[in-house]
């Protein structure tokens, strides 16, 4: 081991854990204790306004500017007493990350002092200097400037001394440049259309709310060793390291003890979320070593996303208290699990009514089957789409792997539900016609048990499961934001349900009874969607072969994948949920493209640097040594006897040199290639050639770079390695 690094991973291994402040209080009395929520805006609105602003937030309905001033004087004053001295309009563009620009509430007072003032106009709306941010060319003409705009729905909230404003991001003609706009058209759209569906059981519904609970999987590691990874700093992965011995094989991490360390960063990291209002509940070692996952209570759908996008920059804050830097790539590690980040997805009414559980009795169990069937052909229909939603550089890594969800979108029922799907599918047409009375109905629809659990572990391997009253999205990747699957998923079901009700409604206009016409619609339409039902090993090759033959998306290109966005049936499917044009769609799909580039050109300039100034060197003078023995053996033993010993120390040589020849070549390669496609200009074709010709240099040099670092003498290898990084204790 080189001295330094001796040193870092001697500092490393001996850390104790930071003390970390626990509060008095239980979590109740200090849960969301930052956050603007109603029982603040009680105290510090006015009457008329709090319950003008309450009626905002319940019914999604347009903020009245004349209230704006007086909930901005609210909120300044309880920012001002919280110690906030700073407010930002907080917004997710199409980075992946947050943004925000800091103001001070200063302003002249007009008698050559300053005061602290907050108004409507700053509150609502603004306009970020943000041309730097991914546009994918709408922002490009001057007066195509962005704006950022107040979401009631999501409450402000205080970050150190900031106050921050959920906003969306959007240009000055309309199109929406961030994440948030286009979730909320998208929950108002299944909002709309689901509540048409409940209907048809109970006309009391008003609104249907999308809920999400996300479980975040991540690494750490300890920060003296992530800041000697140049790889780790700069692409969030490792490009080279050989397997650890030991990794994951004893299974012994899962569910084991949290390391004391960990355990440190983890209470002050809940502590803080729950400070933040964000209900934290679940924590534990995941698979691989070092891997953690936190998961709190599922929320409705926007507000649980900013959570998941204030916790991701929570985290990365936290966790260099405790001397980690925390890793959110979904694939850090070759060879040892990646992260992703499961979306539980599901429906519920203003009335309480869990849309995707069973229900207690006929009328109950058929909507539960409608909402099931329903999001059966949403999926199907766009399951290219959907994948295209959670793809990424770094998610690629991880799907297809032997660990996490194929690349392939198919949807796991079990075996309970699939049953009950084959009864109604195979019921008579007169059972279906005759369901006026009690028998029919029976025939028609089979009992449900009211809690469907199927324990089998299969739905480990299935992209798209049903856990017995929700969905659970697993393909998405452990650093995306959510929104991305979000959107595309509530707007598939809107369109879907919309094409529901008319095919029912034209049923029930020629005659058909209510729930017959809507029986009558759901067993066709288990037919159709049949293809994207998988409950077997989607691990398995005869699965892919089977998933092709069945007309399934089974691109594994990610730029390629990207194309699904801009299929007919999927801007159609956008244009007419409402959501997003043909327009903000090409734009976004040119800066995923370039986003792709951007990570590949990254990691390929980082990889041939490391490979040419770290690994060839070292080589190399361990190759010298050797050299320099087999020269001395010569020297104090005759011909043969020495030819003898050094057998093995030439073989070394050889090996050293061929693996340095390689790495060399290819980098150079790896150059020309990248020169190659930097010269196209058309975004897509960019991105195509960087997957095609660049990408597959870095597993190749890496594969060698790995032998290098068995052969080389430990003490002069620099760069720490996978056993001491992956091992906190
Ligand atoms: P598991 O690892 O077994 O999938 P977790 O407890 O880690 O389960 O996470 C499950 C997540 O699903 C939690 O965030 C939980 O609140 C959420 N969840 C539970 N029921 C629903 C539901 N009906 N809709 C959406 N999310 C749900
Ligand atoms: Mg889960």
């Amino acid at each position: 081991m080189s001295t330094l690094r001796f040193k870092m991973v001697e500092a490393a291994f001996g850390k104790k854990p930071s003390p970390v402040d626990i509060p008095v209080n239980r979590p109740s009395e200090y849960f969301g204790m930052y956050v603007f929520n109603r029982e603040k805006m009680f105290r510090y609105l006015p009457a008329d306004v709090f319950e003008k602003l309450a009626k905002v937030i319940d019914t999604g309905s347009a903020l009245d500017r004349s209230i704006a001033d007086e909930v901005a004087a609210g909120m300044k004053r309880w920012a001002v007493e919280m110690g906030a001295t700073h407010y930002t309009h907080w917004f997710a563009p199409l980075t992946e990350g947050t943004a925000e620009k800091h103001d001070s509430f200063i302003e002249h007072d007009g008698k050559g002092g300053v005061i602290e003032e907050f108004t409507g106009k700053l509150l609502v709306q603004q306009e970020p200097d943000a041309s730097s941010f991914p546009n994918g060319g709408i922002r490009n003409t001057f007066e195509a400037r962005g704006y950022s705009a107040w979401d009631p729905s999501s409450p402000a909230f205080i970050v150190d001394d900031t106050l921050c404003i959920p906003t969306i991001f959007i240009a000055y003609t309309g199109e929406s440049l961030d994440y948030k706009a286009p979730l909320l058209k998208a929950l108002r759209a299944v909002d709309k259309a689901a509540t048409d569906i409940c209907r048809y059981f109970n006309p009391e519904v008003g609104k249907v709310y999308a809920y999400l609970g996300w479980e975040q999987e991540y690494f750490l590691v300890d920060e003296g060793l992530y800041a000697a990874r140049p790889d780790l700093l700069l692409t969030g992965r490792t490009l080279m390291g050989h397997d650890s011995a030991k990794n994951q094989q004893l299974e012994d991490h899962y569910f084991g003890a949290i390391p004391t360390r960990v355990a440190a960063f983890m209470k002050e990291l809940e502590i803080e979320a729950l400070k933040l209002g964000i209900p934290v509940k679940t924590r534990h070692n995941e698979v691989a070593p070092n891997q953690f996952e936190l998961a709190p209570v599922y929320e409705e759908c926007n507000l649980a996303n900013d959570h998941n996008m204030l916790i991701m920059s929570l985290m990365r804050k936290i966790a260099r208290n405790h001397g980690f830097r925390v890793l959110l790539h979904e694939k850090p590690f070759k060879g040892i699990n990646g992260s992703g980040k499961h979306n539980n997805w599901s429906l519920g009414t203003d009335t309480g009514i869990g849309l995707m559980s069973p229900g207690k009795d006929f009328s109950g169990n058929l909507r539960f089957i409608t909402f099931i069937v329903n999001t059966l052909m949403a999926v199907y229909k766009h399951n290219g789409l959907l994948k295209a939603s959670i793809i990424s550089a770094s998610n690629a890594h991880r799907l297809g792997a032997n660990e996490a969800p194929p690349a392939i979108i198919s949807i796991f029922l079990g075996s309970q539900l699939s049953a009950v799907l084959k009864h109604i599918e195979e019921s008579e047409p007169e059972n279906l016609q005759s369901l006026g009375g009690k028998k029919g109905m029976k025939l028609g629809i089979p009992q449900i048990p009211e809690i469907l659990m199927d324990n089998t572990d299969r739905k480990r391997t299935s992209p798209f499961a049903f856990t017995g009253n929700r969905f659970e999205f697993r393909a998405v990747g452990s650093e995306a934001n959510c929104a991305s699957a979000m959107i595309v998923l509530n707007s598939a079901l809107a369109e879907q349900l919309k094409e529901f009700k008319s095919a029912v409604d034209k049923r029930i206009a020629a005659g058909e009874e209510k729930f017959s016409a809507i029986l009558g619609v759901i067993k066709e339409y288990i037919k159709i969607c049949e293809p994207i039902r998988f409950d077997g090993n989607g691990y398995s090759d005869e699965w892919k072969a089977e998933a092709k033959s069945r007309g399934l998306d089974c691109e594994t290109s990610v730029p390629l994948i990207y194309d699904s966005y801009l299929t007919d049936e999927s801007v159609n499917m956008f244009e007419t949920a409402g959501v997003m044009n043909r327009k903000e769609l090409e734009a976004r799909n040119e800066v995923k493209w370039e986003t792709y580039t951007k990570k590949i050109q990254i990691e390929a300039r980082v990889l041939g640097d490391l490979a040419l100034n770290h690994i060839v060197p070292v080589a190399t003078k361990y190759q010298s040594s050797l050299i320099d023995n087999v020269y001395k053996m010569h020297e104090i033993f005759p011909e043969e006897k020495a030819d003898k010993l050094t057998v093995r120390n030439v073989e070394l040589i050889e090996a050293i040199s061929s693996h340095t020849a390689f790495i060399k070549e290819h980098v150079d390669a790896m150059v020309e290639a990248r020169k190659i496609a930097n010269r196209i200009q058309d975004e897509r074709e960019k991105a195509i050639a960087y997957h095609d010709t660049v990408f597959p240099y870095l597993d190749e040099i890496r594969y060698h770079i790995d032998k290098l670092e068995l052969i080389v003498d430990d003490r002069m290898w620099t760069l720490p390695k996978y056993r001491e990084l992956l091992f906190i204790r």
